[in-house]
């Protein structure tokens, strides 16, 4: 039987779509319909049902069909008389303009299946069809449809019509972008390609970007299947939406949405990559990544996901932190960061990482497991309690695979357990049960041959974090300590500023000057030893103090002035640098051209 879905965005000035879903034969004891609370890859309650109005429900011979709910995301059909089919039909008020739910106004309409299309309960398994309709105003009439979804006959990639999936799973993996976007299409190992980029860009490069972008995804690709170097997939789709600010990617089977801003895009006549095309580059290739890793090689606490509530695993770590690795390993394998570049990134993630007191008092596993409540919902305390399982979970990966390399003299990888996580996901087929924690270390002994479940254990279970300056020496390549000067209210008193005019303090750290004072999240710096001090001039004005001075600050907490003595940090959070010893060995520039490859 086949779930038939449609779809219209019906007012894009109020950013309503309208949706109906259809059954055959619904449950003869009432037909019950659920709407996902969470979209994977973003693991945080969210609620979708929220934007659902005027849920209605019709028989085939147009009869009203009572319904009621019964909790926040499930309605209840009465029973219909048999052989009749059933028809929901509801608004969805879309004005999310992020990667995760929807969004329509008259530039774009854009959706995840997960917050606009109920599930009838107990047809998880049925084939989908869904009929996209073009918006009904005369001056959309431009737009175009870009999706993972399979187009139906009659239906041209690309073109309004009918769209298939197999299942509801794979319906709501599919986002669907409208408008009139600028398209570019490449293919990897003969797999067609394309990417999308809605919102105006100046003079988009958009040849470079699929250029690029075909380097990435044949290099991971080419990781997971040596022989082939094929995707796993029959067609892929970037689909990027361009804003004056925002970030982030959500990964799916066989596409990705992306939210950058326009000048993270490269523009006709841009020499060498910027920093923020890098940035992009990365984003994009960590959810091509994603492809494999958690989309197909997952937690086993994802199969399958309970999208009615959270989903909890220690794990996120490897799911997220190994991509995140290999997002910037695969630009530098791409060819498009040079070895400094990429041994530049990874300094910054260890200190970032390094500067948050939160890594000592909450493990990788602790952290995946409460992403729901933590990770996804950080406060002005997050440097303080919480471990990015992110970035600490990148230089776990970084980690082990130098030991890896190391200990086997560069005949073996981190790339050995990811192929291996791989085949195991396609010898299982549909008894794929996921990957658990316990059976990680083992997995990277046969892999590798090399035994890390000590470590991983420290780093995983415990806060050890990796000592990079052991790991890396074998390697030629030398790591560093020195102080982090970017900012003086950082290096001095141990805060950061809220961006703004008014120069409110969003965080204290741990231990800081700022903390010892009383300074709080909230306050606001107005003056230095009698001198205002306020916003940005307060970098200015500490510049001329040295450390241990002490100094009186003046500052607001909510309306009231308070006086405090601070004595200026005389040890300055750490910043490290990574470089290459010149006079490194034979043995450690071939592990290191293995790693990071030729120079
Ligand atoms: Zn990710």
């Amino acid at each position: 039987m086949t779930t038939r879905y449609a779809i219209l965005p019906a007012h894009p000035g109020a950013h309503i779509f309208q949706v109906t879903v259809e059954i055959d034969d619904p449950d003869p004891l009432g037909q019950r319909y659920v709407l996902p609370a969470w979209i994977p890859g973003s693991y945080m309650i969210r609620d979708f049902a929220r934007n659902l109005v005027r849920v209605r429900a019709l028989t085939t011979a147009g009869a009203r069909v009572r319904i009621a709910k019964t909790d926040k995301h499930t309605w209840h059909c009465a029973p219909i008389p048999a052989g009749q089919s059933l028809t929901l039909a509801y608004e969805v008020y879309a004005y999310d303009l992020s990667v995760r739910a929807a969004h329509l106004d008259t530039t774009h309409g854009y959706f995840n299946g997960a917050s606009v299309f109920l599930l009838p309960v107990g047809r998880e398994r049925d084939a989908c069809r869904v009929d996209i309709f073009a918006p009904r105003e005369r001056r959309l009439r431009d737009w175009r449809v870009a999706t993972g979804l399979q187009p139906a006959r009659g239906t041209t990639a690309g073109a309004f019509g009918t769209y298939l999936a197999a299942n509801y799973d794979e319906l709501i993996d599919c986002p669907v972008e409208m408008g009139s976007f600028v398209e570019q299409t490449f293919a990897v190992e003969g797999v067609p390609h394309s990417i999308t980029v809605t919102g105006r860009v100046a003079r988009l490069d958009a040849e470079r970007l699929a250029r690029d972008l075909a380097l990435v995804c044949a290099t991971h690709a080419r990781l997971f299947e040596p022989r082939t170097r094929r995707p796993p997939f029959d067609r892929y789709a970037f689909l990027t939406m361009a804003v004056d600010s925002g970030y982030g990617g959500l990964e799916h089977r066989n596409s990705t949405s992306l939210l950058c801003q326009r000048d993270d895009l490269p523009h006709v006549g841009m020499k060498s990559a910027t920093e923020a095309y890098r940035r992009f580059l990365g984003l994009a290739s960590h959810e091509y990544f994603h492809a494999w890793n958690v989309k197909r090689i997952k937690p086993a606490a994802f199969v399958p996901y309970d999208l009615t509530r959270e989903n909890y695993t220690p794990l996120l770590w490897l799911f997220e932190g190994f991509t995140s690795y290999y997002d910037d390993l695969g630009l530098r394998r791409a060819g498009l960061l040079t070895p400094d570049q990429y041994l530049g990134e990874l300094a910054a993630t260890i200190t970032a990482v390094s500067q948050r007191s939160g890594r000592r008092k909450q493990s990788l596993a602790e952290s995946s497991f409460d992403a729901w409540i933590k990770y996804y919902k950080p406060d002005e305390n997050a440097p303080n309690s919480i471990v990015s399982y992110y970035q600490k979970g990148a230089l776990v990966a970084a980690g082990l695979d130098l030991s890896i390399r190391s200990a086997s003299g560069g005949r073996r990888s981190l790339d050995d357990l990811m192929r291996l996580l791989w085949r195991r996901f396609k010898a299982a087929g549909a008894d794929y049960s996921g990957v658990t924690e316990e059976e990680l270390a083992p997995a990277i002994r046969e892999a590798t041959g090399v035994d890390v479940s000590r470590t991983l254990r420290a780093w995983t279970r415990e806060t050890a974090d990796p000592d990079f300056i052991t790991l890396l020496q074998p390697f030629g390549v030398v790591a560093e300590r020195g102080p982090a000067l970017e900012s003086a209210h950082f290096a001095m008193l141990g805060c950061r500023l809220a961006a703004g005019p008014d120069g409110r303090i969003s965080q204290v750290f741990d231990g800081s000057p700022a903390q010892e004072a009383g300074l709080s999240a909230g306050d606001q710096i107005v003056a230095l030893d009698g001198l205002r001090a306020g916003g940005s001039r307060l970098d200015t004005v500490l510049a001329r103090y040295a450390s241990g001075d002490r100094v009186e600050i003046l500052a607001f907490r909510r309306d009231e002035l308070l006086r405090m003595e601070v004595v200026l940090a005389s040890q300055p959070p750490v910043k490290w640098k990574l470089a290459v010893d010149a006079k490194s060995g034979v043995r450690a520039r071939r592990l290191r051209t293995g790693w990071l490859g030729p120079a």
